[in-house]
């Protein structure tokens, strides 16, 4: 049985740890204490390390867990890394037979120019691609790229469980609110999540079901959202741009 577990890094990161009770496999280990913590505790081994971007709340623990257990480190062929690795990109297959999963490689350029995500029939491991009701910064790519990018997710599996690399859903959640105030969903989401983190839990991972109900980064065709964003016309690429810079501020 695999276990996807959240390590709380940094202020709201997390570094999704994927185990079998024996072997263990690390996504975007920003930190390699918490992780190293977490191994020794449970008596796991490290199988493998995959990175979605460059980001140093990422990658920050990449080389000193590789000093501590060596295994694979997968990253995307688009940016460039001081440590060994193994390039991916688009199209290709991650193996991991450790916990017995293989994951594919989908570029989403935007939040930087290489990002990529893994993902198989039921996880989606986006890193600060789609976050839970919301969207990565476009700190390199342009709207354009990253608009493509979070499209092309809509058609994933809609019960995909989405693992984001950042706790950034309340926020998020309000946002949206000042955008569609009258979405039945989104309000019981805002609920759920509120109760959820009263109680320390994580509001990940979410769905592609949820986010396309909730997530105003993917709703950019829904007139509330064009009325509510300022933007010059209801083209979703001009709504989203809209929203996109309202968020920055909000
Ligand atoms: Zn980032
Ligand atoms: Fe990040």
């Amino acid at each position: 049985m695999l276990h996807i577990i959240p390590i709380p890094a940094f202020e709201d990161n997390y570094i999704w740890l994927l185990h079998n009770e024996k072997h263990a496999v690390v996504i975007d280990p920003g930190d390699a204490f918490p992780v190293i913590d977490f191994l020794q505790k449970n008596r796991l081994s490290l199988s493998a390390m995959l990175i979605t971007h460059h980001h140093n709340d990422h990658i920050g623990g990449v080389q000193q867990l590789l000093d501590y257990q060596s295994a694979p480190v997968y990253a995307p062929q688009y940016e460039s890394f001081a440590f060994k690795h193994i390039a991916v990109g688009e199209g290709n297959l991650v193996d991991l037979p450790e916990i017995e999963l293989q994951l594919h490689v989908m570029w989403l350029p935007g939040h930087t120019l290489g990002h990529i995500a893994f993902y198989n029939h039921d996880y989606l491991f986006c890193g600060d691609t789609l976050f839970g009701a919301g969207c990565g910064r476009l700190f390199e790519g342009t709207p354009a790229q990253m608009l493509h990018s979070l499209n092309r997710l809509k058609w994933l599996n809609s019960a995909t469980k989405v693992f984001c690399t950042h706790e950034y859903t309340t926020k998020n959640i309000a946002f949206a609110m000042s955008l569609e105030p009258n979405n039945q969903m989104l309000i019981n989401r805002q609920r759920q999540v509120q109760q959820l983190r009263e109680q320390g839990l994580p509001s990940l991972p979410t769905t592609i079901e949820l986010e396309l109900s909730t997530n105003p980064f993917l709703r950019c065709s829904q007139a509330e959202i064009w009325q509510n964003s300022q933007a010059v016309n209801n083209q979703e690429l001009s709504v989203f741009t809209a929203i996109r810079a309202l968020r920055n501020h909000y």
